[in-house]
């Protein structure tokens, strides 16, 4: 685990441009953030590297934009509008109101996920816990609706709602997806998008929050497909942290699987295991470190109300081991539902089976300021006695990819003449005030992977210096060979191997 809290990351976000509390100049809004200048650039480097990775290296997804206000009748056939809800209690006295969940799991460090309302009552009662804020006894519990409402046109009665997932747009804009676009299965939809959520209580900064947003796929498969012929054998070699759901009723800790054996013990299916890996894989080759990563099976009272089965990755965050990423089966529910609710047909005709039908689906579904948080979070090193932060972000996520600096105020001109020829293939960054350690410094805080450093030498020699933010390793290359060089290592080759390493 990284030394930093929460709380400090939080400040650290701040200070460096990566994220701000939102409507802070009117004394804050709980559940929102702003990203800043930093944050909206690695925000949209993860983005465009899951896009790239899930929708365009691929023939067999398809990418849509939903709309984020939608229908009513959308969240009645799913299941949102009755199913989609916390249990809260309220204070007799203050009257503020509390997630019935959370409150005990402060209280008694026991997980509680997935008990129902007289479960959670008795143990309020039996543990006699009370109001945190001013210490009252606490009321019955009470479900509450986690969906926005928000009013359409002049008409009070017309009431929409901001979109509890993008999911639903995606099984809502199934038979236009497939009446358009020659799609034969298996086959997945994909969108990248806001989604809304009426938290009672958002906290851990980027982790819980009202307005998120969420990178999902739905893949579409035979009912009856078993065989998944896109399993690699990277995927089913690969090695991670497991929590079954009997571990979890037998209070066992985790311990390390291979995806193969989770297959043949039939704890999932191969097409579930392939969309798991996969995704398991992504955040791995982006940098995130193994051991802060687990695979957690949902127990079967906290399965979602539309899921046959859900895996989750979980995160070894600050605040405890928490879902980063879920993976639910839903089986042919969502269609089946929309069907049911519109009247109209949701079947495709299946060219190897030919005969129509209702496919089951894999939904691998990625948070995206979950993502972001992880990231930094994972990052983030700090040397605990200059108090210097490095962020050891992935050069392929890093918001600024270069820096370039005059070794002295003199080289100027000469420097900026290297700094302009980059910034037109390069995010670059200028900066020449300060002794050459600060700006070191400065750079590897904000995780700028590589920084070029113009010398006298430069001037005979037609060279510059490129330093490794990781390694501190220096190599010197040719200014005509820069754009190449820099083309290479940012693709993640061998440092050492691209130029003169400097003793
Ligand atoms: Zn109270």
């Amino acid at each position: 685990m990284s030394e930093v809290s929460i709380e400090d990351l939080t400040v650290f976000a701040k200070k460096k441009g990566f994220v701000y509390p939102s409507n802070e100049i009117y004394g804050g809004f709980a559940g929102f953030y702003d990203y800043g200048p930093l944050g909206v650039e690695l925000k949209n480097n993860l983005k465009s590297n899951w896009w790239k990775t899930f929708v365009q290296n691929r023939d067999d997804i398809f990418g849509i934009d939903g709309s984020i206000i939608s229908s009513k009748k959308i969240w009645e056939a799913s299941g949102h509008l009755t199913s989609f809800a916390d249990l809260i209690v309220e204070c007799s006295k203050c009257k503020n109101n509390h997630r019935a969940d959370h409150l005990i799991e402060d209280k008694l460090a026991m997980n509680v996920e997935g008990l129902d309302a007289n479960a959670l009552n008795k143990l309020i009662k039996d543990n006699n816990i009370k109001c945190p804020d001013c210490k009252s006894s606490l009321k019955e519990i009470k479900s509450f609706n986690l969906m926005f409402p928000v009013q359409v046109g002049t008409s009070k009665d017309n009431i929409a709602y901001l979109r509890g997932e993008t999911a639903q747009l995606i099984f809502s804009v199934f038979k236009n997806v497939v009446d358009s676009s020659r799609v034969k299965l298996p086959f997945g939809i994909a969108q990248i998008g806001k989604a809304f959520r009426n938290e009672i209580s958002p906290r851990n900064f980027l982790f819980r929050t009202r307005e998120f947003e969420q990178m999902e796929i739905e893949y579409f498969i035979r009912p009856k497909e078993k065989k998944c012929p896109l399993l690699s054998k990277r995927q089913l070699q690969l090695e991670f942290q497991f929590l079954s759901e009997q571990d979890q009723v037998k209070k066992r800790k985790h311990k390390k699987v291979k995806m193969s054996s989770l297959i043949n013990k039939k704890l999932l299916g191969e097409w579930h295991a392939y969309w798991l890996a996969e995704s398991y894989l992504w955040f791995i080759d982006l940098g995130i470190k193994e051991k802060n990563l687990r695979i957690r099976e949902h127990t079967k009272q906290e399965l979602s109300h539309y899921s046959l089965g859900t895996f989750d990755i979980d995160y070894n965050f600050p605040f405890g081991w928490k879902e980063l990423y879920g993976n639910a089966n839903r089986g042919q529910y969502d269609l089946k539902q929309h069907m049911k609710f519109s009247g109209k047909s949701m079947e495709i005709f299946d060219e190897q089976t030919k005969q129509r039908l209702i496919p089951k689906v894999i939904e691998p579904s990625f948070g995206v300021d979950r993502a972001f948080l992880t990231f930094l979070y994972d990052a983030y090193e700090s040397d605990k006695k200059g108090g210097n932060v490095v962020l050891k972000l992935n050069s392929q996520i890093a918001p600024i990819k270069i820096a370039v600096f005059p070794l002295v105020n003199k080289l100027d001109e000469h420097a900026l003449k290297v700094y302009l020829m980059l910034k037109k293939d390069f995010v670059c960054k200028w900066d020449r005030s300060g002794s050459i350690g600060r700006r070191y410094a400065r750079a590897d805080e904000i995780g700028i992977p590589y920084t070029i450093t113009y010398d006298f030498d430069s001037l005979d020699d037609k060279s510059v210096t490129i330093r490794d933010r990781d390694t501190t390793k220096q190599i010197r290359v040719k200014i005509e060979d820069l754009k190449k060089v820099l083309c290479k290592l940012l693709k993640g080759e061998k440092f050492e191997k691209q130029g003169k390493l400097i003793k």
